[in-house]
């Protein structure tokens, strides 16, 4: 009987699609933490970035994360990437003072939680514009 490799194992050497050197992806175009410059990808991040501003599972979107790997910079996503993210998972998760908070998509809003208190928000913009940490959730 033929031993089969998992599909989902990083076997696969390719390019980093950031600093260049090699990295591993499995039998899907999903990468190990890159060993050079620790970006991950999954083989569609340009399109990520054409369509959703945001690339998986790192956010920055890729020219950007080029930039920042060329001048040395640690990969940094920005609160617009944070909301291009928001509304493409239609959740984001972020841990903030040592607290843990979560910004949902719901039937009836935008919800900001943290320790089961919550704030609702009317869309995107009203969370954009209004959300802030420090009122009904600290
Ligand atoms: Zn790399």
């Amino acid at each position: 009987m033929d031993k089969k490799c998992n599909p989902m194992e990083y076997n696969n050497a390719t390019k980093c699609e950031v600093c260049g050197n090699i990295t591993f992806m499995d039998d899907y175009g999903n990468t190990d933490k890159c060993p050079h410059c620790g970006w991950m990808q999954d083989g569609g991040n340009e399109l990520m970035e054409k369509w959703h501003g945001i690339s998986y599972p790192m956010l920055v979107p890729l020219s950007r994360a080029r930039e920042q790997y060329r001048k040395g910079q640690k990969f940094k996503a920005t609160f617009e990437d944070f909301i291009n993210g928001l509304n493409w998972y239609k959740e984001m998760l972020f841990w903030h003072n040592n607290k843990y908070y979560a910004v949902r998509y719901r039937d009836t809003g935008i919800f900001l939680e943290s320790r089961g208190a919550e704030q609702i928000y009317k869309s995107v913009d009203d969370f954009v514009n209004n959300g802030n940490i420090g009122g009904a959730i600290d």
